[in-house]
Order: C-alpha cells, then structure tokens, then sequence
C-alpha cells in the first residue's frame, strides 16, 4: 500500500462536471512522505503539502490536518485532500471527497485519524512546484538574561515585519541558557532576496556586540532547486544532509534527514504545544508576548514553529484550512509553541537502559511552568492534535474548538457502536482511557 499515482486532471469521483480538474496524487495509505515527495516532487517536478519529516506516515498526518516547513504558502495537508477511500466501522469501503460523503471527507480533513475508519487511499492536490527552497541557519549567544529579554523583542519584531510571510517557515528556538537557534526556510525566494531580509537583523545585533555573540556566516544561508531538495542525491548523502536506511533489504526510498535518527524510539519526558494568536503581535500587545516568551524560558526552551500557524497565509490557503475539521484557532495563530524534553532510547526492563523516571518529572513540571508563563497572554490557546501533551486537559476543544460536537455527529454516523478507539480523539469518552473497556 506505498504506491503513488500521479494524475494530470483528477476529478473525484461523483464530483463530474461540478469541479474543475486538477492536478493529483493518489497514495497508498502506507506511503510515508519520502515517498510522496520522491513521485511528486523529484520524479514529477510538482509540490504535495505533506510533513517536513520524510519518515512520517501521509495516512496519520494528513488526518490530523498535517503541517510541512512550507504550509504558509501551501496550507494544511488536510486542505490538499481531494479523495479518500476509507473502510468504515461496518466494513463497506467508501469513497469520500467533497460530492460522495462529504460529512465524512471533512471528519477525515484533520479530526485525528483512526475514529471515523479505515483510510486506504488518499488523494492529495499537486501544486505548482517553487523555483528555488533554501534555509538559513545560525546561533545567537545572549550575554546575560537582560541580553536574552532584548533578542527576543528583536526576534519577534523581526518575525512580524519581515517572515510572517507565504515564502518562510519552520523555526526560531529560544533556550533556557540564553541561546537562540534560527532554523527558518524559504521558497520562491532567492539566495540573495533571503540574504537580503534577515541583513537588517543581523545588523541589529551586530550593533550590540557586547550583548550578542553571533554564530554566522554567509554559508548559513543556503538555497537549492525545488526539484533536488528531497532527491538522496550522492552529494547529500557524502556530506550529510539526507541518510538512507541502512538495514539489509530497506527499500532505495526509504531515506530521511539525519537529525530524525534521534527521534527513533526516544522516550518523552515532556511535551506540550500552543498556538499563539497573531493579535499579540501587534504593536500594544507584543511587549506582554515578549514577556511571556522570556519568562517561559526561564522554566524550559520554547520552539516557535512558525510554518504551524497559519497567519500570514495566502487567503485561499485560509479558506481552504476552514473547510477542514482542525481548531479553528490555527487560522489565527502565528506559530505554535512547542516544549518538549526527552532521552535517547530507554526501555524500563533492560538493566542499564532504564528510563530516568526523576529526571522526566522535574522535566516535565518544568514544562508545564513555561506553557503556564505564555498561557498567561494565551489563555486558551488550542494545540494541534500530533504534537501535543498526551494528557491534554480539555483536549476535545485544544484540538478541534468548535469543531468538535460536528465531528462527534460524523464519528456516531459513521462508526455508531463505537468500534474505533484512540486516545483523545473524537469519540473516545465512550472507552475507559486506556481504551480496553466500553463505558455505555
Ligand atoms: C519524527 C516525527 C516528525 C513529525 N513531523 C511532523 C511534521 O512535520 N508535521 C506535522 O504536521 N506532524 C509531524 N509529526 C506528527 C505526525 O503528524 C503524527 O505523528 C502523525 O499521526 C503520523 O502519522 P503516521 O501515519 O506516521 O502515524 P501512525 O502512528 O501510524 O498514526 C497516527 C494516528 O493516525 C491513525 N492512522 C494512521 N494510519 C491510518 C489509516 N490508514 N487509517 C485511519 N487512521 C490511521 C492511527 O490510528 C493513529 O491514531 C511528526 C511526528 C514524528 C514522530
């Protein structure tokens, strides 16, 4: 179920004459994005909106309304959905798109995955593929907290005038020791416009070298063909950029970035998300974000996954993520802010690899303390269902908002015995929280 078949005009199914043709793939539901990515993009030289991670699942993530490095530009993975064929609770294969069950399409467009069936095929929209992808990558060392409370309204200034923008996305992460990575990447831009846009930061900071220790170089700033950007091409692969999964018989396509590697059976201590609304960036509410951002901080490092929120998107990406069952809040919202702790692969009943279950605690408690320090200017501020807190309180309306009770009408349709459990998702109230035992 990893095949992908790339259609000139699709047209769902029922849907003749009532929509215009548009270019597609269909996916296997287990295709993971590398292989997506690898028929759409370097074989077929267009742009599927799927996840930045090669090694995810295009089934789980297009489900829960799935986020790439570009969805500014793009959108959710879930708006790209065009068809999908799913067999339900009583065992009928359906086929579901915006003319043949559109209840259940829209459930299957971000309400959780595994609640409404069985999908076994999925249908995405192929864009126009982008010139040019590139990165920028660098560290800035605040010399003192005081340093750090500055970079931060710099940053976030910066973010607001310059990035909340279709071209750019990903990430600005600001950690506990005062440090600040810039992991953002760009499309449609080239090297010299992206140069260009961060110059008048990094002169900000080169204006307080007291305060700022800069770790960049022009070489921090890096573009490529769209076509190439997910190609294993012998250049990545010698100088690190793209790994292939080496075990004996792996499939040629099974490649991913090297910093996932670490993400292969690591233990989570911690983990909680927020999407921030893009009303704190304006002028009289930013110095309460700024403060919050630092605050946090002190507790634990805060990501701001930009490309996460969609603020700053085109409006056809706006109005096609409203068509989707995801929390409205994540129209708003500029980024999403992720904590997370975790360690390297333990398993409690190896001698010697036992999780450090003290360690986690205190993680964690600290966690909470930074989502605590930014809920205080985000009050409720939604989170996306597959990067969120495994015991999220209040997680029916964190993660759907006002889309929930709708979801709940489409899960008692479709699946009115209550056949599929998953935790905290649509439904799941029905089943003690471990999921073994029905409850009505
Ligand atoms: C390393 C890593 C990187 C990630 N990067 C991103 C990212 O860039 N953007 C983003 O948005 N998210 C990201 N995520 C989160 C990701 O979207 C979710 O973990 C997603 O659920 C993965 O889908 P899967 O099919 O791989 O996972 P699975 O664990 O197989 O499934 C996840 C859920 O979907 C359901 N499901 C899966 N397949 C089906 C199916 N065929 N039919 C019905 N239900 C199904 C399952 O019941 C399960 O509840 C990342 C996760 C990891 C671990």
């Amino acid at each position: 179920m990893r095949n992908a078949t790339l259609h000139e005009a699709f047209v769902p199914q029922g849907c003749g004459g009532a929509v215009a043709p548009l270019r597609a793939v269909s996916l296997g539901a287990g295709a993971l994005w590398a292989h997506a990515y690898d028929a759409v993009t370097t074989r077929g030289g267009g742009y599927v909106q799927g996840g930045g991670c090669m090694t995810v699942g295009v089934a789980g993530l297009v489900q829960s309304g799935g986020f790439g490095s570009f969805s500014k530009a793009f959108g959710l993975a879930a708006a790209g959905l065009l068809e999908a064929e799913v067999v339900t609770a009583d065992g009928a294969t359906r086929i579901a798109n915006a003319c043949t069950h559109p209840d259940l399409f829209w459930g299957l467009k971000g309400g959780g995955g595994g609640s409404l069936g069985v999908v076994t095929r999925l249908t995405l929209r192929v864009h126009e593929l982008p010139e040019t992808f590139g990165a920028v990558n660098f560290t800035v060392r605040a010399a003192s907290p005081a340093a750090f409370r500055r970079l931060i309204e710099l940053v976030v200034d910066f973010y607001a005038r310059s990035v909340m923008n279709p071209h750019w996305g990903e990430q600005v992460r600001l950690r506990s020791d005062n440090v600040m990575r810039v992991a953002m990447v760009f499309q449609g831009l080239r090297r010299g416009e992206a140069a260009d846009t961060w110059q008048p930061f990094l002169d900000a900071l080169g204006r307080a070298p007291g305060d700022f220790s800069v770790d960049f170089a022009p070489l921090k700033i890096v573009s490529t063909s769209a076509r190439t950007f997910w190609a294993p091409t012998s250049i990545k692969r010698a100088l690190g950029f793209i790994s292939r999964d080496d075990r004996a018989g792996a499939p040629e396509g099974n490649v991913f970035w090297p910093g996932d590697q670490g993400e292969a059976g690591q233990v989570l201590h911690g983990y909680q998300s927020a999407w921030l609304p893009a009303n704190l960036l304006q002028d009289a509410r930013r110095p309460a974000l700024c403060e919050a951002l630092f605050a946090a901080t002190r507790h634990w490092g805060v990501a701001l996954h930009f490309n996460k929120g969609l603020a700053g998107a085109p409006p056809e990406v706006l109005a096609a993520a409203r068509g989707t069952a995801m929390n409205p809040a994540v129209l708003d919202a500029f980024a999403l802010a992720i904590c997370v702790a975790g360690e390297q692969p333990a398993y409690p009943e190896v001698e010697g690899h036992e999780r450090d279950v003290e360690e986690a605690r205190g993680e964690s408690r600290r966690i909470a303390a930074a989502m605590g320090a930014l809920r205080k200017v985000a009050p409720q501020p939604g989170s996306y269902v597959s990067e969120s807190n495994y015991f999220e309180p209040g997680w029916q309306r964190s993660f759907w908002g006002s889309n929930y009770e709708r979801l709940l009408a489409v899960e008692n349709r479709y699946d009115p015995q209550g056949l599929f459990f998953v935790h905290h998702r649509v439904g799941s109230k029905r089943w003690s929280a471990d999921g073994f035992t029905r409850l009505d």
